[in-house]
């Protein structure tokens, strides 16, 4: 039986296979310490959970309109507005399970066969896969070490043609935890009304900037006509688990995601809604704790991460990933790359991280190695991996025993 060719287009994110290969080896009495999946290790704060509670007694069990319930767009175009200095309204808002259906839609609803679209890479898997899957052509834009994990905007114009529909950005960024500078988002900015293209801006992390405070492309004169902004609560609240995100745009696409909504989910779980309208407008207490923890972990697995051998590690300004440069501890064990390296840290020492490979097709030219940690972790399970990183990055002969085992 024949399945649409579309489907042999379609990525994933590599992240649930590693979370499944732990969950295994736990299930086998292993312990693992792991920084691979990228949520966050705290509970949803209680005012939210009761919201949800509330809601379901009050009878919020039914269907809302596709592109969300009215009071939740208002609140959340008002928060955009506080924290971008943009003037969108409730139509200018879809509400979605999650963030990454502004993704899905979003590329859906603006790109054609045979566009370019321009993306971050590394970077969070499932825009390569979405651009595949329209049949548009994949333009990676790489994050350069040099650069803080940021990119050099004129290696960036050098890849607009006439033909570019879109650049995505993703600022703090999946799994650099790099920010976009403002002066680079200014230029990309005018670059945009230049060659006349949209910016889907990933802005999930938004809440989660520990160096400065966050910008958005959208503060720039025009942008917000040619900009989709995707955030949500998955993140900021620690709501994974409940599925809902949303996008702010311009009013004629908000109405087309909508459409796209209609046509697949029909709307997002109506007391989860609710909830997330007290996730915003309730107490920021614990949001703030939650930012306040993720510091600390940054500065502790950096210093840790750097005072460990064949490992480099610049101290990110945003989300809660790091990516270290791990070229040389490869080469210290005999690995030929990354993805080596993530397996043998994983079954020989107990930690789980995502090499290079989760995180986009690599360039010709590559020639460094990096592995993202999530430090979504408690501070023991950051010392405890560090200290089997050291150990066994010291272990050249166990590597080469590992290697050896995997043919
Ligand atoms: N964008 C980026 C860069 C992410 O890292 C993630 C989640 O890992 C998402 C979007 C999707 O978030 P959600 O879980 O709300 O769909």
């Amino acid at each position: 039986m024949k399945f649409a060719k579309r489907m042999s287009r379609l990525g994933t994110e590599t992240a649930f296979e590693v979370l499944a290969q732990v969950n295994a080896l736990k299930a086998e009495g292993r312990d693992i310490a792991s920084f691979s999946i990228g949520e966050p290790d705290f509970d949803t704060p209680e005012n939210i959970r009761e919201a949800a509670k509330r809601a379901l007694d009050e009878g919020y069990t039914h269907y809302t309109p596709s592109a969300g319930l009215q009071d939740l767009r208002k609140v959340l175009a008002e928060e955009v507005n506080r924290t971008r200095g943009t003037d969108y309204d409730v139509e200018n808002v879809v509400v979605t399970p999650g963030a990454k259906p502004i993704m899905f839609f979003g590329i859906l609803a603006l790109v054609d066969e045979g566009d370019d679209v321009i993306y971050p890479n590394p970077g969070f898997p499932i825009y390569e896969s979405m651009i595949d899957f329209v049949g548009a052509n994949a333009v990676p834009l790489p994050l350069e070490e040099e650069h803080a994990f940021s990119f050099d905007v004129e290696r960036l114009e050098a890849l607009v043609s006439e033909k570019t529909q879109l650049l995505i950005i993703n600022s703090p960024q999946n799994p650099t935890g790099g920010v976009v500078p403002p002066e680079s988002l200014e230029r990309v900015a005018k670059l945009a009304q230049k060659y006349d293209f949209w910016v889907f801006s990933d802005e999930i992390y938004s809440r989660l900037v520990y160096d400065g405070d966050f910008q958005s492309i959208t503060q720039f004169e025009g942008m917000a006509d040619r900009t989709v902004i995707l955030d949500g609560h998955s993140k900021t609240y620690a709501m994974t688990g409940w599925r809902l995100g949303y996008g702010a745009m311009p009013v004629r696409l908000a109405e087309g995601v909508a459409r796209l909504m209609t046509n697949s989910n029909s709307c997002t779980a109506a007391f989860t809604q609710v909830a997330g309208g007290e996730a915003v407008t309730g107490p920021q207490d614990k949001a703030e704790e939650m930012k306040q923890t993720f510091h600390q972990r940054r500065d502790l697995i950096v210093d840790g991460l750097n005072a460990i051998d064949g490992i480099t590690c610049l101290r990110p300004a945003g989300a809660f990933y790091v990516w270290p440069n791990v070229t040389e501890v490869c080469a210290n064990l005999g690995l030929p790359d990354s993805k080596a390296l993530q397996n043998y840290l994983l079954y020989e020492a107990g930690v789980a991280v995502l090499g290079r490979q989760c995180f986009g097709r690599r360039a010709d030219d590559e020639d460094q190695e990096y592995v993202r940690f999530s430090y979504a972790a408690s501070t023991e399970a950051i010392n405890e991996g560090l200290r089997r990183i050291e150990e066994a990055g010291a272990d050249k002969e166990r590597a080469a025993k590992f290697w050896k085992s995997q043919g």
